[in-house]
């Protein structure tokens, strides 16, 4: 047995061992359930303009109303997902309800959608993101996918999926930007819309450097600029005098349900988003 290896082996034997792997286990069968038995919800964030704070669209984050535990946080299922394999079903599911409800926000707000490696890797995702769209009836180019630059050098189907999906008009962002392997060449050639800088580069005080770089990065690549996780006013104007032209974060507004973001934007007067440039 693997765990029985010690030296030289990859995994040692600690005590306890048994019992996280059965904890795990439990986490996915628990989860195989939710996905199946309706305990996942999405909520969402709005996404608003630099300057202004007006919303253009939201994104879809998922939650898990689990029957003892409360709602849960992606943070407290995501891996136990992606390494199980239940990441596709899960990511099927948020695409779904996301759609569906994008479909009935007023004027052009835009969803985004996160997808992980594994879904983008499968020969079938193009043609599941279409389903979605033809169900809800929600435009492509009103569905944003948010990837991570690791997962978009990522083999398998994944490159021809990225541009399969372009193909249908929906637009692709580069979520987290500058926590992975990014290079100017995966920019000049990834077929995406959007980067999202990571909010780790959004400093409360101190030097706003990095974010200058990136709003710089994306101006020469023609690609629109949203910062992340803008918790305050003096960040929100920093960012606005560097240029990036959309925010998510506290400041503007916490993620919530579908039914609190219905009755926000039913206060809201809603702005045409402006069309992404297209290369
Ligand atoms: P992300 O895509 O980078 O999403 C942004 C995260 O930052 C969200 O955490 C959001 O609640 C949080 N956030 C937003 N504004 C602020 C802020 O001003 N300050 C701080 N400190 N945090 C802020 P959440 O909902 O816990 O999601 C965590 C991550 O889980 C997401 O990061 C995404 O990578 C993943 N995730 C969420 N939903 C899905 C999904 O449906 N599928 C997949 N594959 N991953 C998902
Ligand atoms: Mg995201
Ligand atoms: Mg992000
Ligand atoms: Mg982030």
């Amino acid at each position: 047995e693997v765990k029985a290896r010690g030296e030289g082996g990859i995994e040692r034997y600690r005590p306890g061992m048994e019992a996280r792997g059965a904890e795990r286990r439990r986490l996915v069968a628990d989860l195989h359930t939710a996905i199946t038995s309706g305990q996942l919800v999405t909520h969402f964030q709005p996404v608003v303009t630099l300057p202004g704070g007006r919303i253009t669209g939201a994104e879809a984050l998922v939650r898990w109303q689990h029957p003892s535990e409360g709602l849960l946080g992606p943070g407290a299922f995501i891996e136990a997902a992606e390494q199980s394999g239940l990441i596709v079903a899960l990511g099927a599911w948020v695409l779904r309800d996301a759609t569906r409800e994008a479909a009935t926000w007023p004027g052009e707000l835009t969803v985004s959608v996160n997808v992980s490696a594994r879904q983008l890797r499968e020969t079938g995702f193009p043609d599941l993101v279409a389903a979605a769209l033809r169900d809800s009836g929600l435009p492509p180019h009103r569905l944003t996918v948010e990837i991570t630059e690791s997962l978009a050098v990522g083999g398998g189907a994944t490159a021809g999926n990225l541009q399969a999906l372009r193909d249908l008009g929906v637009r692709l962002s580069l979520d987290d930007f500058g926590t992975g392997a990014s290079t100017l060449s995966l920019l000049a050639s990834c077929p995406v819309d959007q980067i999202k800088l990571d909010r780790s580069f959004v400093p409360d005080g101190g030097s706003f450097a990095i974010a200058d770089a990136v709003a710089q990065m994306a101006r020469a690549f023609g690609l629109q600029a949203v910062a992340e996780g803008v918790e305050t006013a003096e960040q929100a104007a920093r960012l606005t005098a560097l240029g990036y032209d959309r925010a998510q974060g506290f400041h503007f507004a916490r993620p919530m349900s579908a039914a609190d973001l219905r009755a926000r934007l039913a206060g809201e007067v809603v702005v045409t988003a402006t069309p992404l440039g297209h290369r």
